[in-house]
């Protein structure tokens, strides 16, 4: 097996991100909650997406792109981290976004405006006609270019979450459970592998967010990581444990989600977003009631980030 050290990396964040412990939050759910911080990752205003784009901006790099294309809804987290890292690396981000959600300057896109990204808005949720775009500007503008999935979950962005199981487990501390939003899948898909390799032991629930076929993807995104790793491993459906959290749809607040982020701010003064780790720590807390943790058991809850699209949702 391939060491993940083995493969390209640009530094983007600071990292390990802390691991504290909830302390009101294991008070009431009489268990042991753990916060992983990659709300506190480093760049922009933090989030998951620094650990993928680490890896997969290394590979721009190493390619010699000079223009990184990405895509997302208005609000993406990830299109603002992308053009912010591209920035940082002297490339040029163009974001071509799905004309979906709150597209004002607010949010992500008030940061991206901050950055003088360039933003393009295409009316299509067809991810063939955004990769067409994309080349369309690429061929116009003559430069070499990168293009980057949704989300950044691929198998390489993919790389960046087993790393976080490889530091969790380097922290030194054991987890029974570890919970994560799943979006596009490439976290929760990564957390997993990782998990299996590093944190032996450890159950790993992915929190679904959106409604797309996640009993595929996520063992799809762990076999392809997986391979790039050569590591000798078989995914099964015990590797990874998911749960739909979406409610009436991505990116449109649920009730369970607003009640889970306004719990985390009154009891630990840390913020959730609705759209992804409000939802997921709704999840937590399903699993809580279900009586899913023991009294002893530690439980690792990964905050994900989401502050750049917070301030774009309305909560009503
Ligand atoms: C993108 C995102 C997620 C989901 O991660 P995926 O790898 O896309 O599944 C979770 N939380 C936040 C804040 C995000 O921006």
């Amino acid at each position: 097996m391939k060491s993940l050290d083995q493969f390209p990396r640009v530094p983007l964040g600071i990292f390990p991100t802390p691991v504290q412990k909830l302390e009101n939050i294991s008070r009431l759910l009489r268990t042991n909650v753990y916060v992983k911080r990659d709300d506190l990752t480093g760049l922009g205003l933090g989030g998951n997406k620094v650990r993928k784009l680490e890896f997969l901006l290394a590979d721009a790099r190493d390619k010699g792109a000079e223009i990184v294309f990405t895509t997302g809804g208005a609000q993406s987290n990830h299109a603002m981290l992308t053009a912010a890292a591209a920035g940082k690396l002297g490339m040029q981000a163009i974001l071509v976004l799905k004309n979906r959600g709150v597209t004002g300057c607010v949010g992500n896109q008030l940061l991206e405006r901050l950055m003088g990204t360039d933003v393009r808005f295409v009316d299509t949720d067809d991810y063939a006609d955004i990769y067409a775009e994309m080349d369309r500007i690429g061929a116009e503008l003559g430069k070499p270019y990168y293009k980057i999935p949704c989300g950044g979950s691929n198998a390489l962005g993919t790389l960046g979450y087993v790393a976080c199981a490889r530091e969790i487990a380097e922290q030194g501390e054991a987890f029974d459970h570890i919970i994560c939003a799943e979006g596009s899948g490439g976290t929760m898909a990564g957390m997993a592998l990782g998990a299996k390799l590093f944190l032996k032991g450890t159950k790993v629930y992915g929190m679904m967010v959106d409604r797309d076929p996640f009993d595929q993807i996520t063992p799809q995104l762990m076999k392809e990581a997986a391979a790039l790793l050569e590591a000798p491993v078989d995914i099964t459906p015990e590797d990874y444990h998911l749960r739909d959290m979406c409610g009436p749809g991505y990116a449109i607040p649920s009730e369970a989600g607003n009640a889970a982020v306004s719990l985390m701010a009154e009891q630990e003064g840390l913020f959730l977003d609705p759209v992804y780790t409000g939802k997921a720590f709704a999840g937590l807390l399903e699993l809580a009631r279900e009586g899913a943790f023991a009294e002893r058991d530690r439980v690792l809850f990964l905050h994900s980030g989401g502050a750049g699209g917070l301030f774009a949702v309305d909560m009503q």
